[in-house]
């Protein structure tokens, strides 16, 4: 095996130009690592903030993006177990956790303290041909489900199924809010709250995109500008009474109007901070309503385990807008940062 490989290498923050293709060591192993050869690798927010300097915390420069992976096994370290060269996998969003920690011991290895993004720090992440990742953050990928897929599934299926699922605890009849419908997150949230039976209304602000968001599943679709306070035609749509749950793929942009849209005693589900932006907020507007404020920041492995499994099963459709090689992965984070991606666009260092 040669000892270099092809990546997109990021030294300092900046807009998408500075994502340079280079030549750079295969990662290091450590002993409870599998070496993964990549065959996808899904291009997420989370990659743009890392890319541009909004997100800090957790961030050691130079760095290989990238998170959302899959491939095939290319080797193991001596203390794995349950893989072997060869085998389909795909990964959590964690390149490392410490396993033993109360969090890490009750399915929560999310919050683990010695957790490590994968594509945040040094030169370790998906859009390369090799990612070197510890084997409580990798599954195996089931029959039936692509490369493609599998490398989307922890992410922007794994993360909305802790919302939905975990996190909300959605039921059937209950009205859903999901903001960014069309993003990544959005489109899969939309399927998930209509398999949890619920009645859910989609923000966009593209209209391109709204046939693929009832195509999604969506019940109501609502067309806004960016920036429009869309809390009238929630409340109308939901007798006047507002939601019950939002899914929040948004954040800081549309929060005003997410807070006005819901009903007492609704549950609102942070997901996404598309901008670094602060918001205005009186405590009273929450509790004199009961309304709760809770997040979901990513995806535990049983949390992908089961996303996995409702994709091998039909019930939840990946949703792809497109395939590139590395070399078009600015190309591909101006389309995400531009809002121009509806579901997520795969590079593969294969093409
Ligand atoms: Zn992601
Ligand atoms: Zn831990």
């Amino acid at each position: 095996m040669t000892q270099t490989m092809r990546a997109v290498v990021v030294e300092a923050p900046g807009g998408p130009e500075v994502m340079y293709l280079r030549n750079v060591p295969i990662p290091d192993m450590r002993p409870t690592d599998l070496l993964i050869r990549v065959e996808s690798c899904g291009v997420c927010f989370h990659d743009v903030v890392t890319r541009n300097g909004v997100l800090r915390r957790g961030i050691k420069m130079p760095v290989i993006p990238g998170h959302e992976v899959s491939g095939v096994v290319e080797k193991i370290g001596p203390q794995v177990f349950g893989f072997k060269p060869g085998d389909r996998v795909t990964t959590t969003q964690r390149r490392h956790i410490c396993g033993h920690c109360m969090y890490c011991r009750s399915s929560r290895e999310t919050s683990c303290n010695d957790r490590e993004f994968l594509g945040d720090i040094g030169l370790n992440g998906g859009y390369a041909e090799f990612v070197a990742v510890q084997q409580d953050g990798v599954c195996h990928i089931p029959q039936g489900v692509t490369f493609n897929q599998a490398a989307i599934t922890s992410c922007a299926i794994g993360t909305e199924l802790n919302a939905v699922r975990d996190v909300g605890k959605v039921k059937m009849g209950e009205k859903v809010l999901v903001t960014g419908a069309g993003g990544g997150l959005g489109v899969h949230g939309i399927q998930l709250g209509k398999l949890a039976g619920a009645y859910v209304i989609a923000v966009t602000s593209s209209k391109e995109k709204q046939k693929i968001i009832f195509e999604n599943g969506a019940h109501e679709v609502l067309l806004v500008e960016r920036g429009e306070d869309f809390s009238g035609a929630v409340k109308e749509a939901t007798g006047g009474n507002g939601v019950d749950v939002v899914i929040d793929n948004v954040g800081s942009p549309t929060f005003e109007a997410t807070r006005r849209s819901l009903a007492m005693g609704a549950r609102w589900i942070f997901v996404g901070q598309v901008t670094g932006d602060f918001v205005k907020l009186n405590p009273a507007q929450l509790f004199m309503r009961d309304i709760s404020i809770m997040s979901a920041k990513s995806t535990s492995k049983k949390q992908l385990q089961d996303a996995l499994d409702l994709v091998a099963r039909g019930d939840i459709k990946p949703i792809i807008t497109g395939e590139m090689s590395l070399e078009h992965a600015s190309q591909a984070h101006s389309d995400v940062e531009a809002g121009r991606s509806t579901g997520r666009i795969i590079l593969k260092p294969g093409l």
